[in-house]
């Protein structure tokens, strides 16, 4: 275990460890969620934000954080409403056309790229593994068991997430909503997740830190 953790923190992770472990016996695939279940999302998206808001203000006007946060709120709720159930609901890109959309009238090309990569570079430079994913991952593949992520977003950025995780040798198969074309916890995604698994639900276990979407019909789940 790395240094800086105390006895408590490190008892709870091998706890967690065990627990998932336990659960994992038996099963051919894991199914695990990406985002907040690997990692903990909200520091790597307030970074993602902070930077892209020195940018605003720098480069397009000089308005205030809550200002710039109410109008990514207001674009973030336009792209939801209009996508609803697809991966691209959360494209950034989206919310940043439709941010400056709103403010202008017209699309700034350069400022809505812009935003985004440094929107994303911020986030990915923020994202640190829990530390129960590589030992985890590591026993799964010493068992032949399938590792699978299976997640709510656009393939580009959730490979660059796995790199930036370096979990490129630990896993077997990514699945996107993009590539299942909807969002968990539809079925679509689930059932081309058992397709490039090869085997049917029951033999599954399912991870992830939301049971409203991660959760799977006819297979074991454990939340995180
Ligand atoms: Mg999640």
């Amino acid at each position: 275990m790395p240094g800086g953790r105390n006895l408590h923190q490190i008892s709870r992770i091998m706890a967690l460890l065990n627990d998932l472990i336990h659960k994992a016996a038996a099963k051919k695939a894991i199914f695990l969620d990406l985002d907040n279940t690997l990692y903990s999302y909200e520091p790597c998206h307030q970074a993602g934000l902070k930077a892209a808001f020195q940018y605003y203000r720098r480069s397009v006007e000089g308005i205030s954080w809550r200002n710039f946060l109410s109008r990514y709120h207001a674009a973030r709720h336009v792209i939801h409403k209009m996508l609803r159930r697809q991966a691209a609901s959360h494209s950034r890109l989206l919310y940043f056309q439709a941010l400056l959309e709103a403010r202008f009238g017209r699309t700034q090309c350069q400022h809505t790229l812009k935003l985004e990569s440094i929107y994303w570079n911020a986030f990915l430079r923020r994202m640190k593994l829990f530390p129960w994913v590589r030992p985890f991952l590591r026993h799964c593949k010493g068992q032949g068991q399938k590792v699978l992520l299976v997640t709510n977003l656009t393939l580009d950025i959730q490979l660059r997430k796995i790199h930036r995780l370096g979990l490129n040798g630990l896993i077997d198969f990514l699945v996107t909503s993009e590539e299942a074309g909807l969002e968990k916890p539809h079925s679509a995604i689930f059932k081309l997740a058992l397709r490039k698994a090869k085997c049917s639900s029951r033999k599954v276990l399912a991870v992830g830190d939301d049971p409203r979407s991660d959760r799977m019909p006819s297979a074991d789940f454990f939340q995180v």
